[in-house]
């Protein structure tokens, strides 16, 4: 099942990838669950996010309790786009979604994966 992102919500998490660059840029995904898969609707800042170069910036950061959060949006400044072994144990305990952005931090450049791990395919519109 693809995953669905609103044009807007994803060049709003470009733009912070690119503004927070050399740092990694992390934020919280708002969504909707449609019959048809999971829609990205909206970025939310993560007010707890510890911007680093490391990939440690999940340890201080908690999923908020609102059930419209449904995962979560980072970059990945110095290598691709394939999840870290810190990022599969975080993808596994929080969120159904998760995009990973590698430089050029465009569009082309953002993979989706689900909370196991596997690259799910990312439609934008
Ligand atoms: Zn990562």
């Amino acid at each position: 099942m693809p995953v669905f992102i609103k044009k807007n919500a994803l060049l709003s998490c470009l733009q912070g990838a690119k503004n927070l660059h050399p740092h990694e840029f992390l934020g919280l995904l708002r969504g909707l669950v449609e019959l048809r898969g999971v829609v990205v609707t909206e970025l939310v800042l993560a007010p707890l996010s510890d911007y680093t170069e490391q990939e440690s910036s999940f340890s201080p950061w908690f999923l908020p309790s609102d059930p419209s959060i449904i995962g979560s949006f980072h970059s990945h400044p110095t290598y691709g786009r394939k999840p870290s072994k810190a990022d599969l144990a975080f993808f596994s305990r929080s969120g159904r979604i998760h995009l990973i952005a590698s430089l050029p931090y465009s569009i082309g450049s953002v993979a989706a994966y689900g909370s196991d791990g596997k690259q799910m395919e990312l439609v934008v519109e």
